[in-house]
């Protein structure tokens, strides 16, 4: 097992205007855990992957291997394995002899190739299909040769781009699983790419969140969903609110903010938010900790529904607080509840966090 670590790594493209694809980077992946690059679309996950794998170099800055300085070493050279977008299979070519691929750019000898292809079909559990044409197989079956074809070089690292994303809802999930048991087995440091959120919250143990080529904040699934650190952040994880307050007061570690509505609340804040009286405070309160009032609550907020939404867990309701958008998820909802109707929320001051703009 190695960690993974990029100093300050940028990748310019010529062509495009001369953006920052990725801009200054700083990453310490550890050895054997499973991260992941979270982020829209064309923030510059795929490019910072490619970079990890070898087939961009940088701009500028470093990329080491336990310590070890592989910048500007070529993919064949990294022990990477890589699990692409669309899994770059030869679709001719029988499983066995897509997986054998990597074996034989690195002069493999035949029956050694052999055993070790049976062992990584094995792993992905798919023993006795070596013989079988790729454009025989289903999509999930495709998804694993894929994988199959990354283990089989014995990688110090295994790298992903999206591998689940040509799968349907419910083997997404089940692959999901798959994917962390055969990393967990074989100790592999780990980075994963994807775009969506849910997916990064059940697979990883660090999750860097990306935004235009920048990572806006690096930390445990648990942290960037509780204690999200941008209005971006908060945003980009699962459903949010981020309500504009004004602030009444602050220390080190909350501030207080005026309630739409009327009221006061005291929120939890990162050291150094520097904000005082009269700031505007961005708070962040996740849709399940607005609380529906119970009669005698205090400090209650009079909203009106602007829609409902039942997911079969929950129900979500989107008010009007004020002016101000509040989004709720609730499991108590009454089934009468309806556009129009008037009602009263608690917004929980142990659960309001300040993020940055
Ligand atoms: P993501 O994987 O997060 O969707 P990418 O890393 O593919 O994002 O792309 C990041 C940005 O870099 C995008 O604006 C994209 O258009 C640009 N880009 C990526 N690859 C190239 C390339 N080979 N040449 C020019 N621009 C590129
Ligand atoms: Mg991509």
């Amino acid at each position: 097992m190695i960690d993974v670590t990029l100093e300050s790594v940028s990748k310019r493209f010529a062509r495009g205007g001369d953006v920052a694809a990725v801009d200054d980077v700083d990453l310490t992946i550890a050895a054997g855990e499973f991260f992941t690059l979270l982020g829209p679309s064309g923030c510059g996950k795929t490019t910072t992957l490619r970079m990890v794998a070898g087939f961009y170099f940088p701009t500028s800055g470093h990329i080491r291997f336990g310590g070890e300085d592989v910048t500007r070493r070529p993919p064949n050279k990294r022990d990477t394995g890589m699990v692409f977008q669309n899994y770059a299979l030869f679709p001719h070519m029988s499983v066995a002899q897509n997986v054998a691929y990597g074996l034989k750019i690195r002069k493999v000898g035949r029956a050694e190739s052999a055993r070790r292809v049976d062992e990584a079909l094995a792993q992905v559990h798919l023993g006795g299909y070596g013989t079988r044409r790729i454009d025989e197989l289903s999509g999930g079956q495709q998804q694993r040769v894929a994988l199959a074809r990354a283990l089989v070089i014995r990688p110090r690292t295994l790298l992903l781009d999206e591998p689940l994303s040509n799968l349907d809802a419910k083997l997404r999930e089940e692959t999901r699983a798959e994917i962390r048991r055969i990393q967990r087995d074989a100790g592999l440091t780990s980075i994963y790419v994807t775009h969506d959120q849910a997916e990064a919250m059940a697979m990883s143990d660090r999750i860097a969140v990306m935004e235009s080529g920048r990572v806006r904040q690096v930390g445990s699934p648990q942290e960037i969903y509780h204690r999200p650190a941008t209005t971006f952040v908060a945003r980009f994880i699962g459903r949010s609110n981020v309500l504009s307050l004004p602030v009444l007061g602050a220390t080190d570690t909350t501030v207080d903010v005026g309630l739409p509505g009327g009221g006061r609340a005291t929120a939890k804040a990162p050291e150094g938010h520097g904000l005082t009286e009269n700031d505007t405070a961005l708070v962040s309160i996740r849709p399940e900790h607005v609380a529906l009032a119970r009669p005698g609550d205090k400090d209650t907020l009079p909203g009106q529904v602007t829609d409902v939404e039942f997911t079969g867990m929950s129900t979500n309701l989107t008010l009007d607080v004020a002016g101000t958008t509040v989004n709720v998820s609730a499991i108590d909802v009454p089934a009468t509840v309806a556009v129009g109707d008037r009602l009263e929320v608690r917004l929980p001051a142990d659960r309001m966090w300040v993020v940055r703009p």
